[in-house]
């Protein structure tokens, strides 16, 4: 189980998540929520980012990680797939995925794995994000995910600016995935659901947790938006 107790997040002063709690055990997640309501704040102090002040608690399979480093969260099985994952220059993704495959002491064909989320096989000696398309760009976090096998992966809106072929692969994987890990999506809409159906969707607003439900919620979102779920 991954476990967030009264998760408060401050980033220059501002409090941006006002005392979150939530519980990620095996399945698929849905987190949304309107613009700027704090979910990709949220993600990212998951992972650990050093830049966040973070109180309340974050524990892993019963392990308080709330204070170890990004690396450690990695090691434990903790994935971030980024809203806007960043360039590394000078990086092959090759050489990316192979050290951090390291880490964890997995070996992969990579090449394999590019066409299994729908990257041609060359993208490996290109470096990191530089120069890749959106789409590119979120099919690389998905080959992360794929490749990490992580114990809980953390998605953020990796289903925006992709087609709607990649929405179904993407869909598919989740759906394959989601019996062996915990798996978090934040997204904007419900175009995931035809391929694969979240266990639990909840709803962040003003960086609280304002509703909760199953899949029927991204319905009812998508028709009435969010100001119904918030009322
Ligand atoms: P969401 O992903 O839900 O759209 P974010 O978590 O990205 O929202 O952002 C929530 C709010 O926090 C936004 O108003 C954003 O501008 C603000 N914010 C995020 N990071 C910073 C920062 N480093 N400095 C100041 N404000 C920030
Ligand atoms: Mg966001």
């Amino acid at each position: 189980m991954l476990e967030i107790r009264d998760l408060h997040v401050t980033t220059d002063e501002k409090e941006i998540v006002s005392g979150v709690s939530l519980e990620i055990g095996k399945g698929l997640y849905f987190l949304m929520g309107p613009n700027g309501a704090g979910k990709s704040t949220l993600a990212r102090a998951l992972a650990g980012d050093p830049s966040l002040k973070v109180s309340g608690s974050i524990a892993i399979d019963g392990e308080d990680i709330t204070s170890l480093e990004p690396e450690e969260r990695f090691k434990r099985g903790l994935f971030l797939g980024y809203q806007i994952p960043p360039e590394i220059k000078g990086v092959k993704v090759r050489t990316f995925l192979e050290k951090s495959l390291k880490k964890v002491n997995r070996k992969l064909d990579l090449e394999q794995l590019a066409r299994q989320v729908g990257l041609p096989v060359g993208i490996l000696e290109r470096d990191v994000n530089l120069g890749f398309s959106g789409g590119e760009r979120k099919k690389l976090e998905t080959m992360q995910m794929l490749a990490f096998k992580p114990r809980y992966a953390i998605l953020d809106e990796p289903d925006s600016g992709i087609d709607i072929d990649t929405i179904r692969k993407l869909g598919e994987i989740l759906e394959s995935c989601k019996k062996e890990c915990g798996i978090l999506v934040i997204t904007h809409t419900g175009n995931l659901l035809k391929f694969t159906k979240p266990d639990k969707v909840f709803i962040l607003a003003d960086g609280k947790i304002v509703a909760r439900g199953d899949h029927g919620l991204v319905e009812e979102i998508e028709e009435r938006g969010y100001s119904w779920a918030m009322e």
